[in-house]
């Protein structure tokens, strides 16, 4: 009899031999598309990603997305294997995408086969997104298009299957200052690095009022500064770059918009996508967090969960650290510990309980809003046909030991 973890990492070792780097995920996604056919569930395609409801999912109930990516980066230097050629030494599956996400990946897909299979109080959607990496446009933002009814999420990525509450943001901003050009000899001219660096002298003292009792308060850091042609000539230009590390009190936008009314320079974003996240105290998702006893904590990272607006947790087998390094690898204990908390996490799971949270703030606002409260009624009309899995032939999902059911006190 199969084990927990047996099945995630026969499919995470085979998919590690398909490259899947952002908007190349074809191959990848006829995979796993192919393996979920053959445990049972019928997938379906939303743009690129491939999704699949649970056929025990109910009318009227909420729905609870189970999310991870397909897609690598590039393999970084320093590889002393090729990353296309998995393989497992001292308890350990080396390739590139091992660790983020395969081995989340491979684990939810588990989880859920297995939880196909079970009465849950909230319906399930599994999701395996393309272009995570490269925040692409047919990732997680085509499916929020598609499937505009989720109620909250599990987004798969290496915590060491600790549960993220929160994401916390990044504002890349490039500043220009304009001057006029001049012979230094003669005090001709406006010099642009002065202004820049009366610019950065505001902005480092710059206090945004709103601290958050998660994140603290919006941080801000210039790290890039250029400027000057000659030792002779007053600089007409200067450029700078900050970091600016954002709290779910302010958007992106905001930030940007008061940074720009108290400098001279023009400051320009180079995305104001990546967003702060986070989930309200009190959902369901932090409450069966803490009742399991599992840590919380705030992630300095940015995932999928971004291109979400629904309370939403991170946690994943593997380690951040490890995550778009060279010879990424992942521990196959990790796997099988991974999918029994995800099994035990899911199973515990009491949504209907939920208060309802405020609406998450952020740039994601400006998507089509998702968020619809717990408490509300669920167009049905909307949503998708659940497939029933086929009968003839069909595998049935991988038994679990001591990691189904009701969860162990
Ligand atoms: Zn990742």
């Amino acid at each position: 009899m199969d084990t927990p973890g047996t099945f995630a990492i026969q499919l995470l070792k085979e998919k590690l031999a398909i490259p899947a780097l952002s908007g190349e995920e074809e191959a990848a996604t006829g995979y796993l598309e192919a393996q979920l056919l053959k445990a049972g569930v019928t997938p379906f395609r939303a743009g690129p990603n491939v999704c699949a409801f649970s056929p025990k999912n109910r009318e009227g109930q909420k729905l609870l997305m189970l999310n991870s990516h397909i897609d690598t980066v590039k393999p970084s230097a320093g590889y002393t294997f090729n990353p296309f050629a998995p393989f497992e030494k001292d308890g350990k599956l080396f390739g590139l995408g091992s660790n983020d996400a395969g081995a989340s990946l491979a684990a939810l897909i588990e989880s859920f086969l297995y939880l196909c299979t079970v009465d849950l109080p909230f319906n399930l959607l599994l999701v395996l997104s393309c272009e995570e990496e490269n925040s692409g446009p047919n990732g997680m933002k085509l499916v929020t298009q598609q499937i505009p009814h989720i109620d909250c999420a599990i987004v798969g990525e290496p915590t060491s299957m600790k549960v993220a509450v929160a994401e916390r943001g990044l504002l890349v901003i490039d500043g220009t200052a304009q001057g006029v050009a001049g012979h230094a000899a003669r005090d001709e001219g406006v010099n642009a690095l002065y202004v820049a660096l009366d610019d950065i002298a505001v902005i480092r003292h710059y206090a945004f009022d709103k601290v958050s009792p998660l994140m603290g308060a919006v941080k801000k850091t210039v790290t890039m500064i250029n400027g000057g042609v000659q030792h002779n000539v007053v600089p007409a230009e200067c450029r700078f770059v900050v970091d600016v590390r954002p709290n779910e009190c302010y958007t992106n936008r905001e930030i940007l918009a008061a940074l720009q009314a108290a400098v001279k320079s023009t400051l320009s974003a180079r995305s104001l996508d990546n967003k702060c996240s986070f989930t309200p105290a009190g959902h369901a998702l932090r409450r069966c967090a803490e009742q399991l006893g599992i840590d919380t904590y705030v992630s300095p990272t940015t995932s999928d969960w971004m291109r979400l607006n629904v309370p939403a947790v991170k946690m994943g087998p593997g380690a951040s650290v490890r995550s778009h390094s060279a010879d990424e690898f992942v521990y196959l204990e990790e796997i099988r510990q991974g999918v029994k908390t995800y099994i035990r996490f899911i199973t515990s799971l009491t949504m209907n309980n939920s208060p309802t949270p405020a609406l998450p703030q952020g740039e994601g606002a400006e998507l089509p809003l998702l968020w619809r409260g717990l408490g509300g009624d669920r167009n049905n009309e909307q949503q998708p046909h659940p497939s029933p899995p086929p009968r003839g032939g069909s595998r049935t999902p991988p038994p679990l030991e001591g990691a189904g059911g009701r969860p162990e006190q």
